[in-house]
């Protein structure tokens, strides 16, 4: 049988700094646990747009159709910005996620405890935290019809329209269940039942789905404003929280800024299952490509390398090998290493993009 493919697209910016530090950790998978990749590489972004002049070329688009998993690091930076709006590099990461349909956006909330006083949050609330928001990515009222800004009389309405059919909110339920099933079994679904219809055809379809097909995982329901606040009172008492996309914006941004840095934080993008049973898989982290520190080594490498510990997870089942890195990351930092990103205001030594990434592969030798 052949190995799994990865295409890594580094982008822009720190992109290329950051995966540098994932392909170490790649190719430490391949000589220390017999789980090697076929790893391929191409542009995204501004560095697309450099050689082809568009941000994603027919060619990579195809590649990326065609690979087990897709790990991208970041597009976008200031030489760009001028460019018409179809030029931009930020179409290049958009065209991916529509074409691939990636309709599951997971976007992990973790606190390590050595970075717990980042939060704005007392310690004890999200020391050890480990929750998992699933926003719908390509549908709602970013997507409805109509949509516009319209005259009306002798005024201006804007118009957006939530939108959403059985078969859309079923298929990113199923990838909560799924997701709960390997974790610790439990979904709670957000939107507004109270007062929009949409979500009351939600909150009947995630149940239907639960009933059928997933009632060995605990289902609860809140509403998405109580949500948050129960994302700020006690954030430890969720684990996979299933939502639409609006309110999934709003609320993983709110979830991941709970723990600490932009640095830290990795994410998901699935879509329906291949035919070898693997989802269609983007992993990124969620920061961008940080043009104010790129190349100068200072960028934290720990989000795309915890992204690659999600394709670890959720595209090759390999959910050992993920924890296994997960923890690497956590003893790097009980360890007191800390990128500049991560040095709080009594200051410090700070380590550079390579060294951190050194360390997270000397401590996945010292799990052995
Ligand atoms: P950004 O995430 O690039 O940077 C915000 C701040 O966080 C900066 O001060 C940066 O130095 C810091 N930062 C981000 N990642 C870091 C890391 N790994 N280590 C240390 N510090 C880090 O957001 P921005 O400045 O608003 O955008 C810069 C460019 O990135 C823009 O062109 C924007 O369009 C693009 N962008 C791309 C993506 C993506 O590729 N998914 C996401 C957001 C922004």
């Amino acid at each position: 049988m052949s190995n799994p493919s990865i295409l890594i697209l580094p982008g822009d910016g720190i992109g290329p700094e950051v995966m540098a530090e994932v392909r170490h950790v790649i190719d430490w998978f391949g000589e220390n646990r017999d789980l090697t990749f076929d790893v391929s590489e191409d542009l995204v972004g501004g560095a697309a747009y450099d050689v082809h002049g568009v941000p994603l070329a027919d060619a990579t688009m195809e590649r990326a159709q065609g690979a087990d998993a897709v790990l991208l690091g970041a597009v976008g930076g200031p030489r760009y910005d001028e460019l018409d709006f179809q030029l931009k590099p930020e179409r290049g990461l958009l065209r991916l996620r529509k074409e691939m349909d990636l309709y599951a956006n997971l976007r992990p909330a973790q606190c390590f405890d050595a970075l717990a006083e980042f939060s704005s949050l007392k310690a004890d609330v999200v020391g050890g935290l480990d929750i998992m928001i699933v926003r719908e990515l390509t549908s709602g009222v970013y997507f409805g019809e109509p949509r516009g800004i319209v005259k009306e009389g002798n005024e201006r309405v804007g118009i957006n329209t939530q939108r959403y059919t059985e078969s859309e909110i079923a298929r990113v339920a199923r990838s909560a269940f799924d997701l709960a099933r390997k974790r610790t079994g439990k979904v709670c679904s957000m939107e507004k039942a109270n007062v929009m219809e949409s979500g009351v055809l939600w909150r009947e379809v995630v149940s239907e789905v639960h009933a059928a097909e997933y009632s060995d995982v605990v289902l609860s329901h809140m509403y998405a404003d109580a949500g948050a606040m129960q994302l700020t009172r006690w954030p430890k008492q969720f684990d996979v929280i299933v939502t639409d996309n609006l309110f999934g914006d709003l609320l993983s941004d709110l979830a991941a800024m709970l723990t600490g840095s932009l640095g830290m934080l990795p994410s998901a993008s699935l879509g329906a299952p291949m035919d070898n049973g693997r989802p269609k898989a983007l992993y990124e982290p969620v920061h961008g490509s940080a043009p104010d520190i790129a190349g100068q080594g200072k960028a934290n490498p720990v989000a795309c390398i915890l992204s690659f510990a999600m394709a670890l997870r959720y595209s090759f089942d390999k959910g050992d090998e993920a924890t296994r890195l997960e923890r690497a990351v956590e003893a790097v930092l009980a360890d007191g290493l800390r990128t500049p990103d991560l040095m709080g205001p009594e200051g410090g030594s700070p380590v550079s993009t390579a060294e951190m990434g050194d360390a997270v592969v000397a401590k996945l030798s010292a799990s052995l």
